[in-house]
């Protein structure tokens, strides 16, 4: 029986292990921290029963991901829940941007703009399940649906401030913007419009859904496939080189590169591990958990009902906020998003007080304290917030990087979101997963298609691994 080792229990990890072991690999995980999940642990932080995501928390790329599709995880107890409305993008005189799952309840929302929101997104959030195999994979290969591929990457290629212009009012503009902020890279780069892109195709056609009982279900629903195929995990366990490495055909790394290249060391071809050593962490999170007697008391009503609420003002706002944190700034008031996934899962919530999530994007390795400004940003648009506020719990850069290594200077998405690397990954290469060592691979979010709670990365790894095995 063929073995396998994988370094690393994020959902990528998970999920290169949970495939390996269904293809009849006898495989082991090994994890540093005391409890699996990487990116999608979830506990009581502040309180007794309130249930706070320690990292990801809304899920539009993980529903539709057909690696997580593939393993049927809601047999192992993983449930989609979806809020009445997906995002909200307030700005200041009280009007929003709305974003539902459906275009064309989104296009009627935003008015004169829906005619353009509608020819953007309403063909690519039908053939999204066909296209998810070329969009959540290294795009430099060929694509099993050209034509669909072609038309949904034209707009990509535009940097996401110059795409937001093609609306005329400042809800649609910011609505756009909000999402694409989530490539935490400014707005005026080349193919900056690709992850928002991407978000919001996939979540027109799954919906920006949270898993019931918290972001840890995905992980939990993981290891339960791992374990019925005979897998194991290990936690307390961290790798620091190749001699602490059990012996096994094939190895995988959910770790960022420069890790990979510490614990390879010279096993590691030069130019990889000139690569993975050269590899560029973008930007930081900063992040509060708030518990909340009543809930946030926004002024503009829809957003009280919507799952994740964006706060930067309108895209001019926002993208001198991302233009700032890359340049080292933290600007007076940065890029907010906030989760309400209890509006979805009330079960998170202890009576009437409520568990919401928040981050700011700061600088690298920002040594500072952003919680004043996040809560200033939540008072900007919900006045009365501050009073409402029970409890806090805070995760600066520094302590999401002693979290998890992954999060390098408090990267959470594990690597700058340049072009070249979205085209390529983490090195010059069509084969993104390979380490250049045979029978070792990489395995996490530095890898194509990059950063969420999708297993992707690892599912594209553990192919390659299967391949070396002869499967
Ligand atoms: C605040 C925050 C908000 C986020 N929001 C969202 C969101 O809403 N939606 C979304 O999809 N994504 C979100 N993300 C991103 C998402 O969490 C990550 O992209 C995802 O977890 C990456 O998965 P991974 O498997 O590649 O690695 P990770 O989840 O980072 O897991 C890596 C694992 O490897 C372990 N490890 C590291 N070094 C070693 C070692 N030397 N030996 C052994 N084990 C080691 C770590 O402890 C960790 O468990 C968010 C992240 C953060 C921090």
């Amino acid at each position: 029986m063929s073995s396998a080792v994988v370094v690393g229990s994020g959902p990528n990890g998970l999920t290169a292990a949970a495939l390996l072991a269904r293809a009849g690999v006898e495989v082991t995980v090994l994890e540093a921290a005391a409890e699996i999940g990487g990116g999608t642990r979830t506990s009581e932080a502040i309180l007794p029963g309130l249930l706070h995501d320690h990292c990801s928390a809304v899920h539009p790329m993980a529903v539709g991901s057909p690696a997580l599709q593939d393993l049927q995880l809601e047999k192992y107890g993983l449930e989609w829940r979806r809020p009445e409305i997906d995002c909200v993008h307030p700005l200041d005189d009280g009007t929003a941007g709305v974003l539902h799952r459906s275009v064309e309840e989104t296009a009627r929302a935003l008015g004169r703009d829906g005619r353009r929101w509608a020819a953007l997104l309403a063909r690519p959030a039908t053939r999204y399940d066909a296209l998810a195999e070329d969009v959540l994979g290294p795009l430099l290969r060929l694509p099993a649906h050209p034509l669909d591929l072609a038309r949904f990457g034209l707009p990509t290629l535009l940097p996401a401030a110059v795409l937001a212009r093609a609306f005329a009012t400042p809800q649609a503009r910011a609505l756009f913007a909000g999402v694409a902020a989530h490539a935490f890279h400014p707005l005026e780069r080349p193919l900056t419009s690709a992850i928002g892109l991407g978000i919001l195709t996939a979540g027109h056609r799954h919906g920006w859904a949270v898993a019931a009982g918290g972001s840890r279900a995905i992980s939990d629903a993981l290891a339960a496939v791992l374990a019925e195929h005979g897998g194991r995990i290990e936690t307390g366990v961290r790798v620091s080189s190749a001699r602490g490495l059990p012996p096994a055909d094939v190895v995988l790394f959910d770790l960022a590169p420069a890790a990979v290249a510490g614990i390879l060391g010279d096993r590691l071809p030069g130019r990889v591990a000139r690569a993975y050593r050269r590899f560029r962490h973008g930007p930081g999170a900063f992040k509060v958990d708030f518990a909340v007697e009543g809930g946030v008391p926004w002024r503009n009503p829809a957003a009280a009902r919507a799952g994740t609420v964006h706060l930067g003002g309108p895209l001019e706002e926002v993208a001198a906020g991302e233009r700032e944190i890359h340049a080292g700034r933290l600007p007076e008031r940065p890029f907010v998003l906030v989760g309400q996934q209890y509006l979805a899962d009330p079960d998170r919530s202890v009576g009437n007080v409520h568990p919401v999530w928040a981050y700011a994007h700061v600088p690298h390795g920002f040594a500072g304290d952003a919680t004043e400004a996040i809560t200033a940003q939540l008072e900007r648009f919900a006045p009365g917030f501050r009073e409402r506020v029970v409890g806090t719990a805070v995760r600066t850069t520094t302590e999401l990087a002693r979290y998890n290594p992954n999060f390098v200077g408090g990267d959470i998405v594990t690597g700058s979101t340049h072009a070249r690397r979205l085209l390529l990954g983490p090195r010059a290469t069509l084969t993104p997963y390979d380490t250049g060592v045979p029978g070792v691979y990489l395995c996490s979010a530095a890898t194509p298609p990059g950063a969420g709670a999708h297993g992707m990365c690892g599912a594209h790894a553990a192919e390659r691994a299967l391949r070396h095995l002869g499967r």
